[in-house]
């Protein structure tokens, strides 16, 4: 078995899910008391959180690549970044180690690929739904058709990550919006819901959803669970 190396803490709200969902998944696959062997940066995300607010990528970027190093140097075998946030840097931090990355965005395309569906809905920070990394990337890629909410829709969003769900509050009137935007982005013909943002599972479940959804923190620790034992 590999080990995994997960830069988490991005919320740690969202890391907890992570370490269950690999450790579910190794114990389904090996039985009896095997576990998955893992190390873990944790970083306090009151630091992350301001460098993005206030723009200062390149200062996160180094922060992302002293933990990936400091992971690789404990033993991890590949990357995991438990957030999709964080993911705008992930070439640099595959750049700057010799192990792999294994990417939220592929994972998650993979799963929606293999679903049958070609145009889904984004839900995620503004980072994510608005900048090139992600969305380009299950666009360019991928292939996929990728719809984002409307920009009131958008500042809800990104408000109830940062204010709510990264802070342990999961709240039913934001779960009813939430409902609210995915209606729209189905209307306006998304086959599919990529909660983008790793923290959104804990709100919204497939319930809440007319069409299937994606939750990238529950695909993506799959995927490291998988990748650990292939
Ligand atoms: N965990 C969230 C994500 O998946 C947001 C927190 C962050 O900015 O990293 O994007």
């Amino acid at each position: 078995m590999k080990t995994i190396g997960l830069i988490g803490g991005m919320s740690w709200e969202s890391t907890v899910p992570y370490y269950r969902i690999i450790n579910e998944t190794v114990r389904a696959r090996l039985g009896g008391l095997h576990s998955a062997k893992c190390v873990l940066w944790s970083f306090d995300f009151d630091e992350i959180e301001t460098l993005q607010h206030r723009g200062e990528w390149e200062a996160a970027t180094q922060r992302m690549i002293d933990a990936a190093q400091a992971v690789e140097c404990a033993g991890a075998d590949f990357l995991v970044i438990c957030t999709n946030t964080m993911h705008n840097m992930a070439d640099a931090v595959q750049n700057a180690v010799k192990i792999p990355l294994l990417h939220i965005a592929d994972a998650t395309a993979k799963r929606i690929k293999a679903a049958g569906l070609a145009r889904v809905g984004l839900l995620a920070t503004r980072f994510t739904m608005e900048e090139g990394f992600y969305r380009g990337r299950l666009i360019e890629r991928h292939g996929l058709d990728v719809l984002i909410p409307d920009e009131p829709g958008r500042a809800a969003v990104h408000a109830v990550i940062y204010d709510e769900l990264c802070r342990g509050n999961v709240n039913a009137a934001s779960r009813a919006r939430f409902g609210e935007i995915i209606g729209q982005l189905v209307e306006a013909g998304a086959g599919g819901i990529i909660l983008g943002c790793t923290e959104i599972g804990l709100l919204v479940a497939p319930e809440d959803s007319p069409v299937p959804l994606f939750d990238t923190a529950l695909i993506h620790a799959e995927a490291a669970a998988g990748f650990a034992l292939a």
